[in-house]
């Protein structure tokens, strides 16, 4: 409202009575002046109040606006981080890659890509499609399949929403997996893999897996698959046959010549048996020094003989190895499907037992397969295993046969001879079981138990008598026996020098060190040595020599012929010549009749064993005979 209407209004209300009341009139106006004032004043206030919440809004709209752009400019720098390391990954893969759009143009390509196929990034610049690329490479010689045909199969596959994947094999050798994969917004992705050297590796570690790396046979497993495939495919009337073959004597040569020498033999024997057979055929290296040939498409057995026979002399014909004559021979068992079987292992198996037949035949021979000799393979196993239990069943016994001295007839010594006493079958004598004990290390204990067993008996004979005891090979290699025998002799209070131990000469063709070690040490200790059966070995006169035996055990079958036998009396007479002069004293094994001893007098034999004398008997038995014995030296005397 102006202010003279506002005064006017102040000077009608200070009227009283028509007269202006001036103090009234100023109070009013003065009234009027404050109100104002404080309206100013109140209306000053929010407005300052306005400008600070302006502010703050302002200065909130600020910041928002920086954090904003400071978020913007990290992205930007992450996203070209990211376009970088996309870019290195890109370029820097091991497959070639391309990337089509949905209309089949070339998106982005690698320089792998370009680098397989001899390409220029210009040739393969966006936008080019498919079948441009395939005609490029087909130009250079990269592509030689059929560009159109290719292409549509590809398009076909990925439009169906499925995988497109093909191995292909370049001019150059190269192997490429190829692989175009759909994706989700239309196009596909397609890598190229060159898979070369993964593909030359997986084969020879396929090969590896199926050969043997010394002379590239094929091993058992892929002996095994060859015979399952021949066996599947097997004509009617027509057979195959199996033949195991097994180096004789391999280890003695790896053992005497040396393991390069052995090597070099075994890679030889390979070469010839490779030479024997026909390209269908197969030769494996199944062992050490075992082989196995599948010789498929045999009309008649003959045939198989035939092979056996080739096999068997061309591995028998000397070998020229480093400077070395080498000599070698083999072993054969044959099987035969279908007669002998129609799976490969029951072949094999039965190959195998054939070839221990050959092997016990005297080896450097073929066997065929024959049924009984499953059965009589069967029996054996039985055997071992029920040996197995013999020793803590308490079934083994000793007999004691008296050894007598010819010039007086009186005794000097007892072998001990091993018994089992089987509890179904019986009495089994020595040459069955003892074999077997050999093959399974059973030997160990049981020896073990026979040489406590016989010190302990002795111990109770006259002090003139001795005992002798019997030693596998196993045994006398075995570290432990000088310090068994020392606990026997020890346990029974035997003196060493009424010890006598028999070896054979395998014992000595063992060659090993220890073997002769062993044996000094035990003559040192005052056990005597004496060579068993001699005569039924191989070269028993070098053995002589290798060892200083104490007593020459002349074998029966040299006495059985006695007296007429010539070539009998010609060995024993120089046997005992010879014993004289190394100092022995020689045994006549197996005397039985009068006749025969008469002539071993004649011949200076120094002592003789057999049933003429007395059989093997039973500890008490033997003891009384002593007994006897001694009464009539007593009575000589
Ligand atoms: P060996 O050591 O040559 O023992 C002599 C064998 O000839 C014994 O056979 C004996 O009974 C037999 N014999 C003795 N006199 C005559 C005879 O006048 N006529 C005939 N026909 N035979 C006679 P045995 O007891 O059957 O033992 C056979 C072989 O078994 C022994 O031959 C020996 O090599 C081995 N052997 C026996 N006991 C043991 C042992 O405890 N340990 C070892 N490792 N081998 C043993
Ligand atoms: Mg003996
Ligand atoms: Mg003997």
């Amino acid at each position: 409202m102006p202010m003279h209407k506002l005064l006017a209004r102040q000077i009608e209300a200070a009227q009283s009575a028509g007269v202006v009341d001036v103090s009234e009139l100023v109070r009013l106006v003065s009234v009027t002046y404050e109100q104002q004032e404080s309206d100013r004043q109140r209306s000053d206030r929010s407005m300052a109040l306005m400008i600070e919440e302006l502010d703050q809004l302002n200065r909130r709209l600020e910041t928002l606006v920086e954090d904003r752009t400071t978020a913007l400019r990290e992205r930007e720098g992450e996203l070209r981080d990211q376009n970088l390391r996309f870019d290195a990954a890109l370029n820097n893969m091991s497959q070639g890659l391309l990337m089509f759009d949905h209309a089949g143009r070339v998106v982005i390509s690698n320089r792998r890509y370009l680098e397989m196929y001899a390409l220029t990034s210009e040739q393969v610049r966006p936008g080019r499609t498919v079948q441009d690329l395939l005609e490029m490479r087909a130009q250079n010689g990269t592509f030689f399949s059929n560009t159109e045909k290719y292409v549509e199969t590809l398009l076909a596959t990925i439009e169906r929403g499925d995988t497109f994947f093909r191995l292909v094999d370049l001019p150059d050798g190269r192997t490429i997996a190829v692989c175009s994969r759909p994706m989700a917004g239309g196009g596909w992705v397609v890598t190229h893999e060159d898979i070369t050297e993964r593909r030359r590796a997986e084969k020879q570690i396929a090969h590896m897996a199926h050969h043997d790396p010394l002379t590239d046979l094929p091993n058992r497993v892929l002996l095994r698959d060859r015979m399952a495939q021949a066996l599947s495919g097997i004509a009617r009337g027509e057979r195959l046959a199996v033949l195991y073959l097994d180096l004789d004597h391999f280890k003695g040569v790896n053992d005497s010549l040396g393991h390069q020498l052995g090597d070099e033999l075994l890679q030889a024997v390979a070469d010839r048996l490779r030479d024997c057979v026909r390209p269908s055929d197969t030769v494996a290296r199944i062992g050490g020094d075992e082989f196995a040939i599948i010789q498929t498409g045999v009309a008649q057995i003959n045939d198989t003989a035939e092979l056996a026979r080739t096999v068997g002399e061309a591995v028998r014909a000397p070998y020229e190895l480093s400077g070395h004559v080498v000599a070698c021979d083999s072993s054969i068992g044959v099987a035969m499907a279908p007669d002998d079987g129609i799976e490969p292992e029951d072949l094999l198996k039965n190959a195998d037992m054939a070839l221990y037949r050959a092997k016990s035949d005297g080896r450097g021979t073929y066997r065929f397969f024959e049924p009984e000799m499953d059965a009589r393979m069967k029996a054996r196993r039985a055997l071992e295993v029920d040996l197995r239990d013999a020793l803590a069943g308490e079934q083994f016994d000793l007999l004691y046969q008296p050894i007598v001295g010819l010039a007086d007839g009186r005794i000097t010594c007892c072998e001990a001879l091993i018994r089992w006493h089987h509890p179904e079958r019986g009495m089994i004598p020595p040459v069955e079981f003892i074999p077997i004990a050999e093959e399974i290390g059973l030997i160990i204990p049981i020896g073990e138990w026979v040489i406590r067993k016989a010190c302990a008996d002795a111990a109770r004979w006259p002090n003139d008598v001795k005992v002798a005891v019997n030693l596998s090979a196993l045994q006398v290699m075995n570290q432990n026996l000088v310090p068994v025998l020392i606990s026997a002799l020890a346990t029974a209070g035997l003196p060493a020098q009424r010890l006598e131990i028999e070896i054979t000469e395998t014992v000595l063709m063992q060659n090993a060190d220890n073997t002769l070690m062993a044996l000094h040490q035990l003559r040192e200790l005052g056990v005597s040595i004496s060579m068993d059966d001699f005569g039924t070995g191989y070269s028993s006169l070098s053995y002589l020599h290798s060892f200083p035996f104490d007593k020459i055990k002349i074998d029966r079958c040299f006495i059985s012929g006695l007296p007429q036998a010539e070539d009998s009396l010609a060995i024993v007479r120089a046997v005992t010549g010879l014993a004289k002069n190394l100092n022995m004293k020689t045994t006549a094994e197996g005397v039985e009749t009068q006749e025969q001893l008469d002539a071993l007098r004649a011949l200076d034999c120094t002592e003789m064993q057999g049933f003429l004398f007395s059989r093997p008997r039973r500890p008490e038995e033997v003891i009384k005979l002593m007994r006897d014995d001694s009464g009539k030296k007593a009575a000589n005397g």
